[in-house]
C-alpha cells in the first residue's frame, strides 16, 4: 500500500480508539517504517514479523510503554495492510501503483471484531483478504489493524467475573494444600534423596548428575504450593508452571531411569526410588491442578495477562 494509505489506517485507529496524540503519533511512524527499510517483499510472508511485533507491543503495553508499543503495533499494520492488497502484484509495477491508487481513494471503514487474547488476536492477523476490488482490500486491512490494535491496546486485568473464578481457584488451591499433600511431598522428597544417595554411591557422576537435577526440579516445582504474600492469580500461575514441567517430565523422567539402567548399569533398586519419589510429586501437582480448578482458568490467565510466553513460540 502507498504510504499515506497506511498513515491513513493509522490515524483511522487513532482516532476510533481515542488514543492520545503521541499515541497516534508513534503509530503512523511505525506504519510507514517498513518500507524506508526495503526488506522487501511485503505482500507476502512476514508472519514472524507481525507476530513478533504484535507480541513485542502487547508486553510494552503491559510495562505503560505506550509509545514503544504503537511503533511496533505500527510496524506490524504495515505488514498486515500490505497482505491485503488482493490486486496484481508489485512484480506488474505500473499495474500495481495503480491499483494502490484506487485503495488509497476508498473510503475507510470496519469494526473491531472484539478480539480476546493472544492467539485468537495473531490468528486474526493473518486472516487473508477475499479480495477483489481495492476498497473491500483496505476495508478489511482496516478491520484487520482496528480489531489487533482493541485486543493489544485492552485492559491488562481480566474482567471482575474472571478476577472472581482466579480468586476462588486460588482459595481452592489453599484449601487442597493440607498437610497431607504437604506429608506426602516430604516423604517422596525422602525417597529421591535415599535413590540419589545410593547411586551416588555406585556411580558418583551419574549420582551428582541426577542429584543436581532433583534438587533443580524440586526447587522449581515448590513454587505449586500456595503463599499467602502472593495474589491469588499468581498463585494459579505458579502451579501452571510447575504443571507444563511436570508435563515435559513425564515423558523426560521415565525415559533417562530407562537410560540410565541400561546404558550405565545403575542398580535399579535405587533408580526405582527415584522413580516413585517422583511420582509421589507427580500426584501432589496434578491432585493441587485439578482439585483447586486451576486447569480451568489457566486459558483466562494467558488470553489477559500473559502475551509473553507467544515470543518462544516463533
Ligand atoms: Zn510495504
Amino acid at each position: 500500500m502507498l504510504l499515506q494509505t497506511h498513515e491513513k489506517i493509522a490515524r483511522g485507529i487513532g482516532q476510533e480508539l481515542y488514543l492520545k496524540n503521541n499515541v497516534t503519533s508513534s503509530l503512523v511512524i511505525g506504519s510507514v517504517s517498513p518500507d524506508s527499510w526495503r526488506d522487501y517483499p511485503h505482500h507476502q510472508g512476514g508472519e514472524s514479523k507481525v507476530k513478533r511485533r504484535i507480541l513485542n507491543s502487547r508486553n510494552c503495553h503491559l510495562k505503560n510503554e505506550e509509545t514503544h508499543c504503537a511503533i511496533e503495533l505500527g510496524i506490524a499494520f504495515h505488514y498486515v495492510a500490505d497482505r491485503c492488497v488482493s490486486g496484481p502484484s508489485s512484480r506488474e509495477g505500473w499495474a500495481h501503483t495503480n491499483y494502490e491508487r484506487q485503495i488509497e481513494r476508498c473510503p475507510l471503514n470496519g469494526t473491531s471484531a472484539g478480539l480476546i487474547g493472544r492467539d485468537e488476536t495473531i490468528n486474526y492477523a493473518f486472516k487473508k483478504s477475499v479480495g477483489g476490488n481495492p476498497c473491500t482490500d483496505l476495508s478489511m486491512a482496516f478491520e484487520i489493524c482496528l480489531s489487533v490494535a482493541n485486543s493489544v491496546f485492552s485492559s491488562k486485568f481480566p474482567s471482575p467475573d474472571i478476577r472472581n473464578m482466579i480468586d476462588k481457584a486460588g482459595e481452592n488451591l489453599k484449601k487442597h494444600a493440607t498437610k497431607r499433600v504437604y506429608f506426602v511431598w516430604f516423604l517422596a522428597l525422602i525417597l529421591l534423596s535415599a535413590g540419589t544417595f545410593s547411586i551416588l554411591t555406585l556411580n558418583p557422576l551419574i549420582g551428582m548428575l541426577v542429584g543436581l537435577l532433583t534438587v533443580i526440579i524440586e526447587f522449581f516445582s515448590l513454587i505449586i504450593f500456595p503463599v499467602g504474600k502472593f495474589t491469588s492469580y499468581q498463585n494459579i500461575r505458579h502451579v501452571h508452571d510447575v504443571i507444563n514441567m511436570w508435563k515435559v517430565l513425564t515423558i523426560f523422567l521415565p525415559s533417562l531411569f530407562i537410560l540410565l539402567s541400561y546404558m550405565f548399569n545403575v542398580l535399579l533398586l535405587s533408580l526405582l526410588y527415584c522413580f516413585f519419589g517422583y511420582f509421589l510429586q507427580w500426584c501432589c501437582n496434578f491432585y493441587l491442578y485439578y482439585r483447586s480448578g486451576a486447569d480451568k482458568v489457566g486459558t483466562y490467565i494467558f488470553w489477559y495477562l500473559d502475551w509473553k510466553t507467544g515470543n518462544e513460540l516463533n
